[in-house]
Protein backbone atom coordinates (compact mmCIF):
# COMPACT_ATOMS: atom_id res chain seq x y z
CA UNK A 1 0.00 0.00 0.00
CA UNK A 2 2.54 2.63 1.05
CA UNK A 3 4.97 1.05 -1.69
CA UNK A 4 1.86 1.75 -3.39
CA UNK A 5 1.35 5.13 -2.02
CA UNK A 6 5.33 5.70 -2.39
CA UNK A 7 4.81 4.64 -5.91
CA UNK A 8 1.92 6.49 -6.56
CA UNK A 9 3.30 9.28 -4.53
CA UNK A 10 6.56 9.08 -6.68
CA UNK A 11 4.11 8.38 -9.59
CA UNK A 12 2.16 11.13 -9.31
CA UNK A 13 5.42 13.27 -8.36
CA UNK A 14 7.12 11.76 -11.50
CA UNK A 15 3.63 12.37 -12.73
CA UNK A 16 3.61 15.83 -12.05
CA UNK A 17 7.21 16.34 -13.72
CA UNK A 18 6.24 14.42 -16.35
CA UNK A 19 2.78 16.19 -16.73
CA UNK A 20 4.88 19.09 -16.68
CA UNK A 21 7.26 18.36 -19.06
CA UNK A 22 4.86 17.18 -21.04
CA UNK A 23 2.97 20.26 -20.15
CA UNK A 24 5.83 21.81 -21.41
CA UNK A 25 6.33 20.15 -24.52
CA UNK A 26 2.45 20.30 -25.66
CA UNK A 27 2.27 23.93 -24.85
CA UNK A 28 5.56 23.80 -27.33
CA UNK A 29 3.67 21.48 -29.97
CA UNK A 30 0.45 23.59 -29.26
CA UNK A 31 2.57 26.88 -29.83
CA UNK A 32 3.90 25.04 -33.01
CA UNK A 33 0.37 23.44 -33.76
CA UNK A 34 -0.75 26.78 -33.56
CA UNK A 35 1.31 28.69 -35.45
CA UNK A 36 0.86 25.97 -38.44
CA UNK A 37 -3.08 26.28 -37.50
CA UNK A 38 -2.47 30.13 -38.15
CA UNK A 39 -0.06 29.77 -41.00
CA UNK A 40 -3.34 27.19 -42.40
CA UNK A 41 -5.50 29.53 -41.64
CA UNK A 42 -4.14 31.72 -43.15
CA UNK A 43 -3.30 30.40 -46.69
CA UNK A 44 -6.77 29.02 -46.78
CA UNK A 45 -7.93 32.91 -46.44
CA UNK A 46 -5.33 33.60 -49.38
CA UNK A 47 -6.56 30.50 -50.89
CA UNK A 48 -10.01 31.47 -50.71
CA UNK A 49 -10.02 35.02 -51.17
CA UNK A 50 -7.49 33.86 -54.72
CA UNK A 51 -10.59 31.97 -55.79
CA UNK A 52 -12.85 34.42 -55.37
CA UNK A 53 -11.12 36.48 -57.04
CA UNK A 54 -10.70 34.19 -60.13
CA UNK A 55 -14.21 33.60 -60.03
CA UNK A 56 -14.63 37.13 -59.77
CA UNK A 57 -13.04 37.25 -62.66
CA UNK A 58 -14.30 34.22 -64.52
CA UNK A 59 -18.22 35.96 -64.05
CA UNK A 60 -17.02 38.87 -64.97
CA UNK A 61 -15.41 37.86 -68.11
CA UNK A 62 -18.32 35.58 -68.81
CA UNK A 63 -21.00 38.06 -68.30
CA UNK A 64 -19.02 40.42 -70.24
CA UNK A 65 -18.70 38.13 -73.43
CA UNK A 66 -22.44 36.98 -73.39
CA UNK A 67 -23.33 40.90 -73.10
CA UNK A 68 -21.21 41.07 -76.48
CA UNK A 69 -22.36 38.48 -77.45
CA UNK A 70 -26.05 38.95 -77.12
CA UNK A 71 -25.23 42.64 -78.28
CA UNK A 72 -24.55 41.10 -81.80
CA UNK A 73 -26.81 38.73 -81.99
CA UNK A 74 -29.50 41.12 -81.18
CA UNK A 75 -28.55 42.89 -84.13
CA UNK A 76 -28.02 40.44 -86.54
CA UNK A 77 -31.78 39.80 -85.42
CA UNK A 78 -32.70 43.29 -85.97
CA UNK A 79 -29.92 45.50 -88.07
CA UNK A 80 -29.88 48.87 -87.38
CA UNK A 81 -31.09 51.74 -89.10
CA UNK A 82 -29.30 54.90 -88.61
CA UNK A 83 -31.02 58.38 -89.23
CA UNK A 84 -28.03 60.66 -89.83
CA UNK A 85 -24.68 60.26 -91.50
CA UNK A 86 -22.51 62.87 -93.48
CA UNK A 87 -20.33 60.37 -95.11
CA UNK A 88 -21.93 62.47 -98.28
CA UNK A 89 -19.90 65.62 -97.05
CA UNK A 90 -16.53 64.31 -96.58
CA UNK A 91 -16.85 62.54 -100.26
CA UNK A 92 -17.33 66.61 -101.47
CA UNK A 93 -14.51 67.69 -98.80
CA UNK A 94 -12.05 65.36 -99.44
CA UNK A 95 -12.75 63.91 -103.12
CA UNK A 96 -14.59 66.45 -104.70
CA UNK A 97 -17.38 64.26 -105.14
CA UNK A 98 -14.96 62.11 -107.33
CA UNK A 99 -16.19 58.58 -106.65
CA UNK A 100 -13.87 56.90 -108.95
CA UNK A 101 -10.89 58.27 -106.68
CA UNK A 102 -12.06 56.71 -103.53
CA UNK A 103 -12.60 52.99 -102.46
CA UNK A 104 -15.81 53.27 -99.93
CA UNK A 105 -15.01 49.85 -99.12
CA UNK A 106 -11.96 50.87 -96.99
CA UNK A 107 -12.39 54.74 -96.74
CA UNK A 108 -9.68 56.61 -95.36
CA UNK A 109 -10.59 60.24 -94.11
CA UNK A 110 -13.80 59.14 -92.82
CA UNK A 111 -15.43 57.41 -90.15
CA UNK A 112 -17.91 55.77 -92.54
CA UNK A 113 -17.01 53.38 -94.87
CA UNK A 114 -18.71 49.87 -96.21
CA UNK A 115 -16.92 47.26 -94.32
CA UNK A 116 -17.35 48.95 -90.58
CA UNK A 117 -21.14 49.71 -91.85
CA UNK A 118 -20.87 45.96 -92.33
CA UNK A 119 -19.22 45.70 -88.62
CA UNK A 120 -21.57 47.40 -86.85
CA UNK A 121 -25.33 45.61 -88.11
CA UNK A 122 -26.42 48.63 -89.78
CA UNK A 123 -28.98 47.62 -92.49
CA UNK A 124 -29.98 51.18 -93.69
CA UNK A 125 -28.29 54.44 -93.37
CA UNK A 126 -30.27 57.91 -93.85
CA UNK A 127 -27.21 59.75 -95.57
CA UNK A 128 -27.69 63.62 -95.92
CA UNK A 129 -27.44 66.06 -98.90
CA UNK A 130 -25.93 68.79 -97.17
CA UNK A 131 -24.85 72.08 -98.18
CA UNK A 132 -23.37 74.78 -95.86
CA UNK A 133 -25.90 77.61 -95.13
CA UNK A 134 -22.80 79.74 -96.69
CA UNK A 135 -24.95 78.49 -100.19
CA UNK A 136 -27.98 79.94 -98.93
CA UNK A 137 -30.08 82.84 -101.51
CA UNK A 138 -27.12 81.59 -103.78
CA UNK A 139 -26.14 77.76 -105.53
CA UNK A 140 -27.51 75.72 -102.73
CA UNK A 141 -29.98 74.12 -104.72
CA UNK A 142 -27.13 73.39 -107.17
CA UNK A 143 -25.10 72.00 -104.72
CA UNK A 144 -28.03 70.20 -103.17
CA UNK A 145 -28.71 68.03 -106.51
CA UNK A 146 -24.72 67.27 -106.83
CA UNK A 147 -24.93 65.65 -103.16
CA UNK A 148 -27.67 63.74 -104.37
CA UNK A 149 -26.21 62.58 -107.41
CA UNK A 150 -23.33 61.56 -105.27
CA UNK A 151 -25.35 59.44 -102.53
CA UNK A 152 -27.20 58.42 -105.60
CA UNK A 153 -24.07 57.02 -107.62
CA UNK A 154 -22.56 55.25 -104.61
CA UNK A 155 -25.57 53.46 -103.84
CA UNK A 156 -25.99 52.39 -107.21
CA UNK A 157 -21.91 51.97 -107.98
CA UNK A 158 -20.98 49.29 -104.86
CA UNK A 159 -23.04 46.35 -104.68
CA UNK A 160 -23.41 46.14 -101.12
CA UNK A 161 -25.35 49.33 -101.51
CA UNK A 162 -28.73 49.83 -102.77
CA UNK A 163 -30.66 53.21 -102.70
CA UNK A 164 -34.72 52.64 -101.09
CA UNK A 165 -37.33 54.69 -101.22
CA UNK A 166 -40.31 52.94 -99.20
CA UNK A 167 -40.48 50.62 -96.49
CA UNK A 168 -40.77 48.29 -99.00
CA UNK A 169 -37.96 48.54 -100.40
CA UNK A 170 -35.91 48.91 -97.15
CA UNK A 171 -37.08 45.81 -96.00
CA UNK A 172 -36.22 44.05 -99.51
CA UNK A 173 -33.04 45.49 -98.94
CA UNK A 174 -32.68 43.78 -95.65
CA UNK A 175 -33.70 40.13 -97.30
CA UNK A 176 -31.01 40.85 -99.69
CA UNK A 177 -28.59 41.44 -97.38
CA UNK A 178 -27.26 44.96 -98.73
CA UNK A 179 -27.13 48.52 -96.77
CA UNK A 180 -29.71 50.44 -97.89
CA UNK A 181 -29.29 54.20 -98.54
CA UNK A 182 -32.13 56.75 -98.08
CA UNK A 183 -31.59 60.43 -98.81
CA UNK A 184 -32.28 63.51 -96.78
CA UNK A 185 -31.71 67.07 -97.26
CA UNK A 186 -30.00 68.51 -94.10
CA UNK A 187 -31.15 71.92 -94.40
CA UNK A 188 -34.71 73.59 -95.67
CA UNK A 189 -32.38 76.59 -97.48
CA UNK A 190 -31.61 74.09 -100.06
CA UNK A 191 -35.10 73.84 -101.29
CA UNK A 192 -34.42 77.77 -102.02
CA UNK A 193 -37.97 78.62 -101.07
CA UNK A 194 -39.57 76.61 -103.74
CA UNK A 195 -42.39 74.12 -103.43
CA UNK A 196 -41.37 72.86 -107.29
CA UNK A 197 -37.63 72.17 -105.83
CA UNK A 198 -39.10 70.12 -103.06
CA UNK A 199 -40.89 68.07 -104.96
CA UNK A 200 -38.05 67.32 -107.72
CA UNK A 201 -35.95 66.61 -104.74
CA UNK A 202 -38.96 63.59 -103.36
CA UNK A 203 -38.84 62.77 -107.46
CA UNK A 204 -34.75 62.26 -107.18
CA UNK A 205 -35.67 59.56 -103.87
CA UNK A 206 -35.00 62.40 -101.13
CA UNK A 207 -37.63 60.89 -98.03
CA UNK A 208 -36.60 63.54 -95.40
CA UNK A 209 -35.46 67.47 -95.27
CA UNK A 210 -34.72 68.86 -92.04
CA UNK A 211 -36.24 72.48 -91.80
CA UNK A 212 -33.24 74.20 -91.08
CA UNK A 213 -29.79 73.80 -90.57
CA UNK A 214 -27.51 76.11 -88.81
CA UNK A 215 -29.20 79.53 -90.33
CA UNK A 216 -33.00 80.37 -90.82
CA UNK A 217 -34.91 80.27 -93.53
CA UNK A 218 -37.29 82.63 -94.75
CA UNK A 219 -40.16 80.51 -93.10
CA UNK A 220 -38.22 78.23 -90.27
CA UNK A 221 -35.90 79.44 -87.71
CA UNK A 222 -32.70 77.39 -86.63
CA UNK A 223 -32.05 76.25 -83.26
CA UNK A 224 -28.62 78.21 -84.13
CA UNK A 225 -27.46 81.37 -83.89
CA UNK A 226 -24.72 81.41 -86.18
CA UNK A 227 -25.71 83.04 -89.17
CA UNK A 228 -27.66 86.74 -88.75
CA UNK A 229 -30.37 86.01 -91.36
CA UNK A 230 -33.92 86.29 -91.31
CA UNK A 231 -34.68 87.15 -87.61
CA UNK A 232 -38.16 87.24 -86.65
CA UNK A 233 -40.00 87.28 -83.36
CA UNK A 234 -42.79 85.06 -82.62
CA UNK A 235 -43.02 83.67 -86.56
CA UNK A 236 -41.05 80.51 -86.31
CA UNK A 237 -43.27 78.74 -88.82
CA UNK A 238 -44.53 81.30 -91.11
CA UNK A 239 -47.85 80.48 -93.91
CA UNK A 240 -45.04 79.49 -96.65
CA UNK A 241 -43.35 77.54 -93.48
CA UNK A 242 -46.32 75.64 -92.89
CA UNK A 243 -47.02 74.86 -96.60
CA UNK A 244 -43.60 73.27 -97.04
CA UNK A 245 -45.00 70.84 -94.38
CA UNK A 246 -47.92 70.15 -95.50
CA UNK A 247 -46.42 69.54 -99.12
CA UNK A 248 -44.33 67.29 -97.12
CA UNK A 249 -46.81 65.34 -95.48
CA UNK A 250 -48.83 65.16 -98.96
CA UNK A 251 -45.61 63.54 -101.11
CA UNK A 252 -44.79 61.15 -98.06
CA UNK A 253 -41.57 62.79 -96.93
CA UNK A 254 -40.64 62.97 -92.84
CA UNK A 255 -40.41 66.02 -91.55
CA UNK A 256 -36.98 66.23 -89.73
CA UNK A 257 -37.04 68.99 -86.64
CA UNK A 258 -33.24 68.23 -85.78
CA UNK A 259 -31.56 71.65 -86.01
CA UNK A 260 -34.85 73.88 -85.78
CA UNK A 261 -35.70 76.41 -82.99
CA UNK A 262 -37.88 74.30 -80.39
CA UNK A 263 -40.41 76.99 -81.21
CA UNK A 264 -40.44 75.75 -84.84
CA UNK A 265 -40.15 72.15 -83.73
CA UNK A 266 -43.66 73.05 -81.66
CA UNK A 267 -45.16 74.40 -84.06
CA UNK A 268 -44.75 71.96 -86.56
CA UNK A 269 -45.46 69.02 -84.21
CA UNK A 270 -49.19 71.02 -83.90
CA UNK A 271 -49.11 71.35 -87.53
CA UNK A 272 -47.93 67.80 -89.40
CA UNK A 273 -50.29 65.58 -90.34
CA UNK A 274 -47.73 62.81 -90.27
CA UNK A 275 -45.27 61.39 -87.38
CA UNK A 276 -42.07 63.78 -87.48
CA UNK A 277 -38.55 62.73 -86.69
CA UNK A 278 -35.34 64.74 -84.85
CA UNK A 279 -33.35 62.46 -87.17
CA UNK A 280 -29.71 63.15 -84.86
CA UNK A 281 -31.06 64.88 -81.69
CA UNK A 282 -30.03 64.09 -77.76
CA UNK A 283 -31.78 64.77 -74.61
CA UNK A 284 -31.29 68.13 -73.60
CA UNK A 285 -32.39 67.40 -69.75
CA UNK A 286 -28.69 65.10 -69.84
CA UNK A 287 -26.85 68.21 -72.08
CA UNK A 288 -27.79 71.84 -71.63
CA UNK A 289 -27.32 72.78 -75.69
CA UNK A 290 -30.25 74.39 -78.04
CA UNK A 291 -29.84 71.09 -80.49
CA UNK A 292 -31.00 68.33 -78.12
CA UNK A 293 -34.95 68.10 -77.18
CA UNK A 294 -36.17 69.20 -73.70
CA UNK A 295 -38.57 66.87 -71.79
CA UNK A 296 -41.78 69.20 -73.12
CA UNK A 297 -40.90 68.94 -76.37
CA UNK A 298 -40.59 64.93 -75.87
CA UNK A 299 -44.06 64.88 -74.90
CA UNK A 300 -45.63 66.55 -77.60
CA UNK A 301 -43.36 64.10 -79.95
CA UNK A 302 -44.97 60.96 -77.77
CA UNK A 303 -48.25 62.31 -78.67
CA UNK A 304 -47.65 63.10 -82.69
CA UNK A 305 -46.31 59.40 -82.60
CA UNK A 306 -42.85 60.82 -83.52
CA UNK A 307 -39.56 59.68 -83.17
CA UNK A 308 -35.96 61.03 -81.42
CA UNK A 309 -32.95 59.49 -83.02
CA UNK A 310 -30.13 59.95 -80.60
CA UNK A 311 -26.76 61.53 -81.58
CA UNK A 312 -23.44 60.20 -80.42
CA UNK A 313 -21.43 63.10 -81.11
CA UNK A 314 -19.65 64.01 -77.86
CA UNK A 315 -20.55 67.84 -77.33
CA UNK A 316 -24.65 66.67 -77.60
CA UNK A 317 -23.93 63.54 -75.01
CA UNK A 318 -21.00 64.56 -73.00
CA UNK A 319 -21.15 67.55 -73.47
CA UNK A 320 -17.63 68.54 -74.06
CA UNK A 321 -15.56 67.12 -76.63
CA UNK A 322 -14.52 63.98 -74.57
CA UNK A 323 -17.11 61.20 -74.09
CA UNK A 324 -17.87 57.67 -73.56
CA UNK A 325 -20.43 54.91 -74.22
CA UNK A 326 -21.61 55.67 -70.72
CA UNK A 327 -22.33 59.35 -71.21
CA UNK A 328 -25.02 58.52 -74.60
CA UNK A 329 -26.35 55.75 -72.99
CA UNK A 330 -27.40 58.33 -70.24
CA UNK A 331 -29.82 59.47 -72.81
CA UNK A 332 -31.26 56.56 -74.02
CA UNK A 333 -32.41 56.35 -70.76
CA UNK A 334 -33.81 59.33 -69.91
CA UNK A 335 -35.93 59.76 -73.06
CA UNK A 336 -37.21 56.19 -72.02
CA UNK A 337 -38.47 57.37 -68.73
CA UNK A 338 -40.21 60.31 -70.15
CA UNK A 339 -41.85 58.78 -73.39
CA UNK A 340 -40.47 55.06 -73.34
CA UNK A 341 -38.68 53.55 -75.95
CA UNK A 342 -41.33 52.87 -78.75
CA UNK A 343 -40.22 56.44 -80.00
CA UNK A 344 -36.43 56.50 -79.69
CA UNK A 345 -33.99 55.32 -82.28
CA UNK A 346 -30.34 56.18 -83.13
CA UNK A 347 -28.73 58.98 -85.49
CA UNK A 348 -24.94 58.29 -84.71
CA UNK A 349 -24.15 61.43 -86.86
CA UNK A 350 -20.87 60.01 -87.87
CA UNK A 351 -19.03 62.82 -90.25
CA UNK A 352 -20.27 65.48 -89.32
CA UNK A 353 -18.34 66.39 -86.78
CA UNK A 354 -15.03 65.28 -84.98
CA UNK A 355 -15.68 64.16 -81.56
CA UNK A 356 -17.14 60.88 -80.80
CA UNK A 357 -16.95 59.11 -77.51
CA UNK A 358 -14.63 56.78 -76.61
CA UNK A 359 -15.65 53.34 -77.21
CA UNK A 360 -17.99 54.24 -80.17
CA UNK A 361 -15.18 55.88 -82.56
CA UNK A 362 -16.94 55.00 -85.84
CA UNK A 363 -19.73 53.30 -87.19
CA UNK A 364 -18.70 49.82 -86.88
CA UNK A 365 -18.77 50.31 -83.37
CA UNK A 366 -22.92 50.51 -82.86
CA UNK A 367 -23.10 46.81 -80.54
CA UNK A 368 -20.89 48.75 -77.78
CA UNK A 369 -24.22 51.12 -77.15
CA UNK A 370 -26.42 48.00 -77.40
CA UNK A 371 -24.03 45.95 -74.90
CA UNK A 372 -24.17 49.11 -72.53
CA UNK A 373 -28.39 49.83 -72.74
CA UNK A 374 -28.26 45.68 -72.12
CA UNK A 375 -26.34 45.63 -68.99
CA UNK A 376 -28.85 48.48 -68.20
CA UNK A 377 -31.73 46.25 -67.93
CA UNK A 378 -32.89 47.28 -71.68
CA UNK A 379 -35.18 44.55 -72.90
CA UNK A 380 -34.30 42.80 -76.28
CA UNK A 381 -37.72 44.09 -76.97
CA UNK A 382 -37.25 47.64 -76.25
CA UNK A 383 -34.17 47.61 -78.34
CA UNK A 384 -35.68 45.89 -81.00
CA UNK A 385 -37.63 49.08 -80.87
CA UNK A 386 -34.70 51.10 -80.89
CA UNK A 387 -32.66 49.86 -83.52
CA UNK A 388 -35.23 49.72 -86.81
CA UNK A 389 -38.89 48.56 -85.57
CA UNK A 390 -39.60 52.52 -84.69
CA UNK A 391 -38.34 53.70 -87.56
CA UNK A 392 -40.21 51.95 -89.41
CA UNK A 393 -43.47 52.31 -88.27
CA UNK A 394 -43.25 55.91 -88.45
CA UNK A 395 -41.95 55.91 -92.09
CA UNK A 396 -44.76 53.50 -92.87
CA UNK A 397 -47.16 56.06 -90.97
CA UNK A 398 -45.31 58.97 -93.59
CA UNK A 399 -46.63 56.76 -96.12
CA UNK A 400 -49.67 55.38 -95.20
CA UNK A 401 -50.68 59.69 -94.75
CA UNK A 402 -49.51 60.42 -98.10
CA UNK A 403 -52.16 57.74 -99.30
CA UNK A 404 -54.39 59.63 -97.40
CA UNK A 405 -53.64 62.58 -99.15
CA UNK A 406 -53.38 61.60 -102.95
CA UNK A 407 -56.65 63.44 -103.65
CA UNK A 408 -54.75 66.81 -103.30
CA UNK A 409 -52.99 68.15 -106.26
CA UNK A 410 -49.50 69.56 -105.96
CA UNK A 411 -49.57 72.75 -103.81
CA UNK A 412 -48.69 75.83 -105.82
CA UNK A 413 -47.86 77.85 -103.07
CA UNK A 414 -44.96 80.85 -103.25
CA UNK A 415 -43.37 83.07 -101.25
CA UNK A 416 -43.80 86.49 -101.24
CA UNK A 417 -40.63 88.17 -102.93
CA UNK A 418 -40.93 90.80 -99.53
CA UNK A 419 -40.02 87.00 -97.29
CA UNK A 420 -37.24 85.67 -99.49
CA UNK A 421 -35.31 89.35 -99.43
CA UNK A 422 -33.21 88.05 -102.41
CA UNK A 423 -32.49 90.83 -105.10
CA UNK A 424 -30.73 88.19 -106.90
CA UNK A 425 -34.46 86.47 -107.11
CA UNK A 426 -35.44 85.80 -110.95
CA UNK A 427 -39.09 86.56 -111.18
CA UNK A 428 -40.73 85.49 -114.91
CA UNK A 429 -43.25 88.37 -115.20
CA UNK A 430 -46.92 87.09 -116.08
CA UNK A 431 -49.66 89.00 -116.81
CA UNK A 432 -51.93 89.05 -113.56
CA UNK A 433 -55.17 87.96 -113.01
CA UNK A 434 -56.81 91.41 -113.60
CA UNK A 435 -54.82 92.80 -116.89
CA UNK A 436 -55.45 88.73 -117.99
CA UNK A 437 -59.54 89.65 -117.02
CA UNK A 438 -59.24 93.10 -119.27
CA UNK A 439 -57.82 91.89 -122.02
CA UNK A 440 -59.72 88.56 -122.41
CA UNK A 441 -62.91 90.54 -124.20
CA UNK A 442 -60.00 91.88 -126.71
CA UNK A 443 -58.34 88.68 -127.36
CA UNK A 444 -61.78 87.51 -127.98
CA UNK A 445 -62.66 90.85 -130.66
CA UNK A 446 -59.11 90.03 -132.57
CA UNK A 447 -59.57 86.15 -132.44
CA UNK A 448 -63.36 86.84 -134.03
CA UNK A 449 -62.29 89.33 -136.58
CA UNK A 450 -59.87 87.13 -137.62
CA UNK A 451 -62.27 83.92 -138.27
CA UNK A 452 -64.73 86.16 -139.84
CA UNK A 453 -62.16 87.52 -142.55
CA UNK A 454 -60.89 84.18 -142.91
CA UNK A 455 -64.34 83.06 -143.79
CA UNK A 456 -64.73 86.06 -146.33
CA UNK A 457 -61.86 85.52 -148.29
CA UNK A 458 -62.85 81.59 -147.94
CA UNK A 459 -66.37 81.91 -149.63
CA UNK A 460 -64.65 84.14 -152.18
ZN1 LIG B 1 -26.62 67.98 -88.45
Amino acid sequence: MLELNKKSKVKGRWNLTELFKRSTVDESRDDQQDMCSRELLSASLWYLSLRALVLFCLCHFISGYSEVDRANELMSKYPLIDGHNDLPLQLRIHYNNSLSLTNLSQLEHASTSISRLQAGHVQAQMFAAYVMCGAQQKDAVRLTLEQIDVIRRMCTEYQDLVLVTSTRELREAEMRHKIACLISVEGGHSIDSSLPALRMFYQLGVRSMSLTHTCNTPWAESSSKLYNVFQRQGNSLTGFGKAVVEEMNRLGMMVDLSHTSWATAWAVLNHSRAPVIFSHSSSYFICKTSRNVPDELLHELKKNKGLIMVNFYSPFTSCNHEGNVSHVADHFDHVKKVIGAEFIGIGGDYDGGKSFPKGLEDVSKYPAIIQELLRRNWTEDELADVLRRNFLRVFEEVEKVRDWLSHLRPSEAHISLEEVQNPCRLVLKHPDLSSTAERKPFNRLVLTTILLLSLLFWID
